[in-house]
């Protein structure tokens, strides 16, 4: 990458004016439509019937494992999870997730190959080396897994539930990408939110990894939490950087206490002032990209040589339920609680609850409650809001080419809408196409909700997190 490709990428400018103006709430897409937009018509025969016919493509599959169990509770967390102990509680899920991996794997040919795995949670790794070896020989024996070096299967790991030798095992087992969540390394912070792990700890675990082979090491971080100052993040930031991820998501926390039970442990005069989440931000933005990171988009960061950096030059770069991937767009299969499936132009949702999800697959049923059978328009909204995503500019001939449409025409209402974007200088718009500037780069999504259809701001103020 020569030093003017370098330039355009890490080029974001932070203007206060309009992060205050715009940084409303609104779907970070990674979904279109947003998973708001289910509902209960969407049967377990409609996705059978989807399945069978995406067997007639020769579209990869990707699959996303949910693991609910948590040892204790952070209190900021907003994740489907339960926390608990109880062991016979995570046999029986175990139970009940084995049985969904046997329905779902007889709805898909074999000879597909799973390209992507991704373990989410709650935290996967509260199954220990043993469960987690027999979940994955399950896995292997039910679809066809590309053991390539092109193959993307990554864990996220709390760090205080695994050592050197349980790294190690992860790679033994297949992963070769790790997320560690690690929000915050002050003590004062780590204690206003029930999450202490030591920066010694996890240097510990990326060094293991890094000797294990992982190819891409992921951390996250959460800004605008109780007891952050900019001083303190500041602290953070330089032992992460020292650390080295290849790459970094840096969320912005959303007290949203009426809706998360568990966020209501938190007091909120420990909370940042708007204000200084914003310093929070900007100084996150500087430092990370002083440091040689590249701002990929939507809080996502990777040094140069990470492959999400080569996909956006090379425009493979995806956005998925993950954030950013740098895979072709796979059929998406999840199994567990509340997983989303994106299979063709179908979303499905699993039950929410474990209660419902191993009821229903205790009567023998795949456990989808809910879903959308996505239409054309829709399609073509997703893939305006992929391309700003990813790419930060669209062509109205290329785009319209591609789809099948005059653009200019299709989206005129949307093109219209665009226009005070302009004079507030978050785009740069003309006949030839939109490119997002480097002011409009971190205000990425309130720009792709001028293409969302269902987006009514009023009725939908607080059902998203706050786009800053
Ligand atoms: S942040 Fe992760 S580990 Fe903490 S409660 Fe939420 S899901 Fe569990």
């Amino acid at each position: 990458m020569n030093t003017e490709q370098t330039e355009e990428l890490t080029g974001v400018c932070f203007d206060t004016d309009l992060i205050v103006r715009y940084g409303g709430r609104g779907p970070r897409y990674t979904s279109y439509p947003t998973a708001l937009q289910f509902d209960e018509s969407l049967t377990p025969d409609n996705y059978r019937e989807k399945a069978a016919e995406s067997n007639t493509s020769d579209v990869p599959l990707s699959l996303y494992v949910h693991i609910p169990f948590c040892h204790s509770l952070c209190y900021y967390c907003g994740c489907n999870k339960i926390v608990t102990r109880n062991e016979a509680r995570v046999e029986r899920y175990m139970e009940m997730l084995y049985r969904e991996i046997e329905m779902q794997s007889k709805l898909f040919d074999h000879s597909r190959k799973i390209e992507q795995l991704h373990f989410g949670g709650g935290t996967p790794t509260y199954l220990d080396n043993e469960q987690l070896s027999e979940l994955l020989d399950t896995l292997r024996a039910a679809f066809n897994f590309d053991d390539s070096e092109d193959r993307e299967f990554s864990i996220e790991v709390d760090p205080r539930t695994v050592d050197a030798d349980g790294i190690r095992h992860l790679a033994k087992l297949g992963f070769n990408r790790l997320s560690l969540g690690i929000q915050d390394f002050e003590p004062a912070v780590q204690q206003a939110v029930n999450r202490a792990q030591t920066p010694e700890e996890v240097q510990n675990l990326v060094d293991s990894a890094i000797g294990a082979g992982f190819g891409s090491i992921s951390f996250d971080l959460i800004y605008g939490l109780p007891q952050q100052t900019v001083e303190s993040f500041n602290r953070t930031l330089d032992i992460v950087i020292g650390m080295k991820p290849d790459r970094l998501a840096v969320y912005n926390y959303a007290h949203l206490p009426r809706r998360f039970k568990g966020q209501r442990m938190i007091n909120a005069n420990d909370i940042p002032a708007p204000e200084v989440k914003l310093e929070l931000l900007r100084h996150t933005i500087e430092k990370l990209c002083a440091a040689g990171y590249i701002y990929i988009g939507m809080d996502h960061f990777a040094l140069p040589g990470d492959e999400l950096v080569q996909a956006r030059l090379d425009g493979t770069l995806q956005r998925n339920f993950q954030g950013y991937s740098t895979h072709r767009q796979c059929d998406l299969v999840s199994l567990g609680v509340s997983g989303i499936s994106g299979i063709g132009n179908m979303f499905a949702q699993n039950a929410i609850t474990t209660m419902e999800y191993e009821a229903i697959i205790e009567s023998g049923e795949l456990p989808i409650k809910k879903g959308i059978l996505v239409d054309d328009d829709d399609l073509k909204r997703a893939a305006v809001i992929q391309a700003l995503m990813c790419y930060d500019s669209l062509s109205f001939d290329d785009f319209g080419a591609e789809h099948g449409i005059d653009f200019r025409r299709y989206f005129a209402d949307e093109i219209k809408r665009l226009e005070p974007l302009v004079e507030d200088e978050l785009i740069d718009l003309d006949d030839a196409g939109v490119a997002i500037t480097q002011k409009g780069r971190l205000l990425l999504r309130s720009i792709a909700m001028v293409f969302d259809r269902y987006i009514d701001q009023a009725e939908n103020d607080n059902r998203f997190s706050k786009a800053i």
